[in-house]
């Protein structure tokens, strides 16, 4: 495993979960590229069974350089809107054994090899290069930062998926993603000496996020908030007056649809992602949908839900504190979500895109809501760099550096490794 605070003088292995003992799943094939054969690997009653023989565990090497492991099937976007189950290519070797009764595949990978794919699983490999260097650079330095280690219970520096950063395998790579990988090879963000912890989401909405606003954590001073626009002056979005007002104004910020429309965006997005409004979007439930949402994902039976109520924004607008008002068998119950990550939870069947929105709604003659609307911006947490905004600036001829800088302030960019 990486080490937080130690920086690699040559290039690592990392060790990625595709399969993680949580997704409880008991059986998997994989395949090389030189092998006709298939292999079946279950977990039947405590036992690891390969091809039908058990063993304690399972190790797979590739037999030349250009030989990979076609391995199916992978979950990908787990407990998002955009769940599915994929097949990956991946090169490095493989490591399977028991966990929780269920299996746990690991890829042990060079860190250049397993980058190539992130690029292009997180945005499309016929993006621009200059968005696919950066985000390259910036997956690279959040792993080597490794700084959140979500999974180091499991000794994993990250898993395959949007938890930590996408890692789909070789599938979709270009010629372009391979060069913007090669001609990358080593670089990282740098801050007082220290690796930067770049996190990255789809799109900011206009304005970025400081970090501390999104998770309990200091504040870090290259993840502050940011205007996404040649105009740096931040608007002020912490009220919900100035925040509707900004909303509905035409935008020329790099992710907005002025910069990047959305029916070319498709093109340009990972080939999980939906289609999709990213920058402005909106969604209304019914009070017998609100009660149904808010019961399951609060596990507390609501008779009623009354109001909705925004308390505190973070610079970007994004709402980090609200309050939902409601009914609990005939008792008045208040609750208050305290993150933008427990707001956008509780208010969707699956996962709000954003924090970042305004309310509205309709009072029925009990004083309940009759219809509500989030109207909002942005996909994702919206801290460091916006990922369709740097693919707005890539098309706009700003260098990768460029880019970087923006979102990343007062950082350097290094080599550290040949
Ligand atoms: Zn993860
Ligand atoms: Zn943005």
């Amino acid at each position: 495993m990486l080490i937080k605070g130690q920086i690699p003088t040559k290039e690592p292995n990392v060790s990625i979960g595709l399969v993680l003992p949580e997704d409880q799943q008991k059986s998997v094939t994989i395949k090389s590229s030189d092998s006709k054969s298939e292999h079946q690997i279950l977990v039947q009653n405590d036992t690891l069974l390969l091809d039908g023989n058990p063993l304690p565990r399972i190790h797979f090497n590739r037999s030349t350089s250009d030989s990979y492991f076609t391995i199916h099937p992978i979950r990908a976007g787990r407990g998002f809107h955009w769940e599915k189950h994929i097949s990956i290519q991946v090169l490095g070797s493989i490591n399977i054994s028991i966990k929780d009764g269920a299996l746990f595949v690991i890829n042990q990978i060079p860190v250049e090899q397993y980058l190539m794919c992130v690029a292009t699983s997180e945005m499309s490999g016929d993006c621009p290069p200059a968005l696919l260097e950066s985000q390259t650079i910036a997956a690279r330095s959040w792993l080597l930062a490794a700084d959140e280690q979500k999974h180091a219970h499991l000794e994993l520096d990250a898993c395959n998926d949007d938890c930590c950063q996408r890692y789909q395998g070789m599938g979709n790579l270009t010629e372009t993603a391979k060069k913007a990988s090669l001609s990358t090879r080593g670089k990282v963000i740098m801050h007082h000496e220290a690796i930067c912890d770049t996190r990255y989401s789809k799109s900011c909405g206009g304005v970025s996020e400081s970090n501390e606003s999104v998770w309990e954590e200091s504040a870090k001073p290259y993840l502050r908030a940011i205007h996404d626009s040649p105009n740096s002056t931040l608007p002020d979005l912490q009220s919900n007056e100035n925040f509707e007002y900004w909303y509905s104004q035409d935008s020329d910020c790099f992710c907005s649809p002025r910069i990047v429309p959305e029916n070319e965006l498709h093109q340009y997005l990972g080939h999980v992602d939906k289609s999709g409004s990213y920058f402005r979007w909106d969604v209304s439930f019914k009070q017998e949908e609100l009660i149904k949402l808010i019961s399951n994902k609060t596990n507390n039976p609501y008779d009623s839900i009354q109001s909705i109520k925004p308390l505190k924004r973070g610079l970007s607008g994004r709402i980090i504190q609200l309050e939902i008002k409601g009914q609990l068998k005939g008792i008045e119950s208040i609750i208050i979500l305290d993150s933008e990550y427990e707001i956008r939870r509780v208010l969707h069947p699956n996962f709000m895109f954003s924090s970042a929105f305004f309310i509205k709604y309709s009072i029925d003659r009990h004083s309940n809501i009759e219809e509500i609307s989030f109207y909002g911006a942005g996909w994702g947490h919206g801290a460091g760099l916006c990922q369709i905004g740097a693919l707005g600036m890539a098309l706009n001829h700003y260098s990768t550096e460029e880019i970087l800088n923006h979102y990343f302030k007062s950082t350097e960019l290094e080599k550290i490794y040949d």
